[in-house]
């Protein structure tokens, strides 16, 4: 599998960095607050996972599954459905939503809405990867794990054709990997 990558954008060691930096911003933040994080899947359960384990306050989390996209497997069509809600109640609660990666940022605007819509007391992003090269809905993106030129990554639960999620790096495929499905 590590032999279909063309190139690793973010290292094992990057990520970990990136995690600690991360939660002791979020630490800081949500002190004394009982913060609900809210796990966008499929993409952002490894990150969720361990972000949270550089988080010392007491905290939540609950999990969502979201579906961007239309037919195409590289595309954002801007078109978000809820394969799977949440079990936890929003209202008054402070949440901080868990993803992979903001690209077109349509899931997250889409999210954003509904959240507020079920009257949270706060809503905050935290985002593994940002793209903003591709950016069609201004989203505030409150942290940021690692912020990547325009390309398709797959790893650390990021999936193409739901392989190569379970890569513990973010990396590039070879062309010849698309080329040959
Ligand atoms: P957006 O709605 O911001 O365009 O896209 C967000 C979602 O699209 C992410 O949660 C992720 O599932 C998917 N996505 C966007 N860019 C990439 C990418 O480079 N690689 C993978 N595997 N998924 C991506």
């Amino acid at each position: 599998m590590n032999s279909d990558i063309e190139k690793i954008l973010v290292s094992k060691e990057e990520i970990q960095k990136a995690n600690a930096r991360l939660g002791k911003e979020l630490t800081e933040e949500y002190r004394g607050k009982n913060p609900l994080f809210v796990c966008i899947l499929r993409g952002a359960a490894m990150f969720m996972m361990d972000l949270v384990k550089n988080i010392d306050i007491k905290m939540e989390y609950d999990f969502m599954d979201v579906s961007s996209y239309g037919g195409e497997n590289t595309m954002s069509t801007g078109d978000v459905r809820i394969i799977k809600d949440l079990d936890t109640p929003l209202r008054g609660r402070d949440v901080v939503i868990v993803e992979d990666i903001i690209d077109t940022g349509y899931t997250l605007d889409r999210l954003t809405e509904l959240f507020n819509a079920r009257h949270a007391n706060s809503i905050k992003i935290v985002s593994f990867l940002d793209k903003p090269a591709r950016r069609i809905k201004h989203v505030d993106v409150d942290y940021i794990g690692v912020q990547i030129p325009d390309e398709f990554v797959v790893g650390y639960g990021m999936d193409y054709n739901e392989q190569y999620r379970n890569l513990p790096y973010v990396g590039v495929l070879k062309s010849e990997v698309y080329s040959t499905k």
